[in-house]
């Protein structure tokens, strides 16, 4: 198990390297252009080389998150060919890059509902994305949302329609964020609670599915359907919930990465990685073993 963040991409995307490991990072999400925004990444060949050697150099795996502004879920043209477009050129650039998949909220219905046609189209429109580069690695990551707003994927079964509509393509994983698990009232904080869930995860998705986790903490109480991340510890799941869910054996070996406030308020921090190393260790689950961090200024 790695414990890894979301870390800044400002100032060029291969000095998420560093940043990372100078929290002590084992993984790392980035953004490769701005999550609020429709203009597309282009880093261009000289910035895909520096990226490349620097994550050799860190040796920790990368993931890039996409744009938030992405709604699968819409009926406006428009919307839904950025949409495309956008999730095409995270592709792309994480197939160059070595990064392991593009981690994306599908979107909201807004009203129109999950039914069988909505489930079609939206599995046509992914697998445009994957047909796009079919032999790019990288995967295409559907993560789970709070359940807030005709939010589709607050389910782990609805996650699992989408993926049965792409054919149960082998490209399409699913990252599961804690925070919002908890806010669709999967009580992952608790034995039983996580027991449950999990089961219904393996059911609907499979574990084979399960390539990340966004660990956060949440600042609101089990199924309120309200998305607000709190840092490791100080939430409603608590160190004791994320014992619980560190404990079970479907994350044995899945990434997780924080997406928290921080103690300063400048996002993911040394301390909250501490905290879920600690527990990790506590478990008795193995760390990964990583490069000399020296050897990143050698691959500039
Ligand atoms: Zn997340
Ligand atoms: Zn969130």
């Amino acid at each position: 198990m790695r414990i890894g963040a979301h870390v800044s991409s400002a100032g060029g995307h291969h000095l998420v390297f560093e940043r990372a490991r100078a929290i002590g990072a084992e993984a790392v999400q980035l953004f490769i252009s701005a999550p609020q925004q429709w203009k597309l990444p282009d880093p261009g060949d000289e910035q895909v080389g520096l990226f490349c050697r620097q994550r050799d150099a860190a040796g920790i795996p990368a993931f890039f998150h996409g744009v938030y502004l992405i709604n699968f879920g819409s009926q406006d043209e428009a919307l839904l060919g950025r949409s495309i477009a956008s999730l095409k050129a995270y592709r792309h650039f994480a197939g160059q890059m070595g990064v392991v998949g593009t981690i994306f909220h599908v979107g909201s219905h807004l009203g129109a509902g999950f039914d069988e046609a909505m489930v079609e189209r939206i599995a046509r429109m992914l697998g445009d994305v994957l047909d796009d580069e079919p032999d790019n690695p990288s995967l295409l990551i559907l993560e789970n949302n709070a359940g807030q707003g005709n939010c589709i994927g607050g389910k782990f079964e609805e996650l699992g329609t989408l993926i049965g509509g792409l054919g149960g393509d082998p490209r399409v994983g699913v990252c599961i964020d804690t925070c919002h698990a908890y806010a669709m009232g999967y009580d992952l904080a608790t034995d039983e609670g996580c027991a449950t869930a999990m089961e219904e995860f393996d059911r609907e998705v499979g574990f084979g599915r399960l390539v990340a986790v966004h660990a956060n903490d949440t600042k609101q109480p089990l199924g309120t359907f309200r998305d607000r991340h709190e840092n490791i510890g100080e939430g409603h799941i608590g160190i004791d919930g994320f014992r619980t869910l560190m404990a079970h054996p479907a994350f044995r070996e899945v990434p997780f990465l924080l997406e928290v406030p921080g103690f300063d308020g400048k996002g993911p921090d040394a301390k909250n990685i501490r905290r879920l190393k600690k527990i990790r260790s506590e478990l008795g689950i193995e760390a990964p073993k990583l490069p000399p961090i020296s050897r990143l200024a050698q691959a500039r």
